[in-house]
């Protein structure tokens, strides 16, 4: 872990054996991007990423298979291991057991039992976390806010995240349970460094997760990355972090190492000429895969993407691959053109509206064809 010097005045929350905020070194995450179910993949994996120095190894858990491999994988990894809760809120009880830290998405809460208040439903997470002695971690992303509050925001989708976060917060507060950390997290720089700073304005007693979400292949998603920790933790906001990188599994535990390299720089003053992140040109955002990835094909497309799309990078266009249908419908809508990986297709859309379902031979293509009619239409325009 690394120490920085000036830091806000966050209360601690453990996790396992590390301690987030309170002044203790910023720790650092990674997330498993094998099946869950793959009992001796994953924990390959966790051990990977913990000997690669990760303080913290995130498991995504979406269900009862996934909650008995997890209690395996649990018996063979010393990592503090903390599970993404994203398709049922209930199974937090199961998890528990086996885990230091839960993570529930606000946006994704109020979508299950939508007749229920919010407050049950965050008051029985509370209770199973106080219960196995976890620590709870309130993950909004930009992408997934729940539509009450975008509907108050119309146009500041960064106030609607704020707005979540401190909701939650408060929720949390109200049922006594203070073990909790915030993440606000954007696949762009610019609104990770507004939320987080202005969520750390009326909050700054909270410890700050930070992340840039589908900041995509290095070494653009490094740099993304770089841009939005050097503006934060330079302010002393956050407490522990972590590098979302589209990578191959063998090499999932580099972003441990490269967000050690980017606190290290941080704190001995080595900042590299901080490149405001170019809203003038091409934009590729890829998520860095996890357990959910629909077909391995995914990294490889996000790379033959990259590489195909070079031709157009002076446009002011952004495209999304995402390796889900969890999240990957929802993610691409505020992208241009949006493709989401399904087990033997591609999904294609152009912002919110579906193009169709291809084949991985036949995406590329297609893609293509969409991208020339934009640069065609926007030409056309001007
Ligand atoms: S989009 Fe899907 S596969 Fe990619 S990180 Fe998110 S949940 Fe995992």
């Amino acid at each position: 872990m690394v120490a920085m010097t000036k830091r806000n005045d966050t209360r601690a929350v453990k996790v396992g054996t590390v301690t987030i905020g309170a002044g203790h070194p910023i720790a650092v995450q990674s997330m498993c991007a094998t099946r869950t179910q793959d009992v001796d993949a994953t924990v390959e994996q966790a051990e990977a990423i913990r000997r690669a120095g990760g303080d913290v190894v995130r498991v995504a858990v979406d269900s009862a298979r996934d909650v008995e491999a997890l209690s395996e994988i649990r018996r063979q990894t010393a990592a503090n291991l903390v599970v993404d809760l994203q398709e049922n809120y209930r199974l937090a009880a199961q998890v528990a057991p086996h885990v230091d830290k839960i993570r529930y998405n606000p946006g994704h809460l109020y979508h299950h039992e939508k007749d229920k208040p919010a407050r049950e439903k965050v008051r029985f997470l509370a209770d199973v976390a106080r219960a196995h002695d976890c620590a709870i971690r309130v993950g909004v992303n930009c992408g997934s806010v729940d539509p009450e509050t975008k509907a108050r925001h119309p146009e500041d989708d960064v106030a609607a995240m704020v707005d979540s976060a401190l909701e939650h917060c408060r929720l949390l507060d109200d049922i006594g349970f203070t073990r909790y950390v915030v993440s606000l997290k954007d696949s762009h720089p610019r609104k990770v460094i507004e939320a987080n700073t202005r969520f750390a304005a009326e909050r700054p007693d909270v410890p700050l997760h930070l992340g840039v979400t589908e900041a995509g292949i290095p070494p653009e998603g490094v740099i993304k990355t770089r841009v939005a920790f050097e503006q934060l933790v330079s302010r002393g906001i956050g407490d522990t972090l972590r590098v979302s990188l589209t990578l191959p599994n063998p090499r999932k535990h580099e972003e441990i190492a490269v967000g050690r390299q980017i606190l290290a720089d941080i704190a001995a003053g080595r900042y590299r000429s901080v490149p405001v992140f170019d809203d003038d040109k091409l934009n590729i955002i890829s998520c860095p895969s996890c357990s959910r990835v629909e077909n391995e094909r995914f990294v490889e497309l996000a790379e033959a993407v990259k590489a195909m799309t070079a031709y157009a990078e002076a446009h002011a266009l952004t495209i999304a691959v995402m390796g889900c249908r969890v999240n990957g419908p929802g993610e691409t809508d505020d992208a241009d053109l949006g493709l989401w990986c399904g087990p033997t297709h591609v999904n294609l859309k152009r912002r919110t509206e579906t193009v169709g379902a291809y084949t991985y031979d036949e995406i590329l293509p297609r893609l293509r064809d969409e991208l020339d009619a934009l640069i065609e239409a926007r030409t056309a325009a001007v």
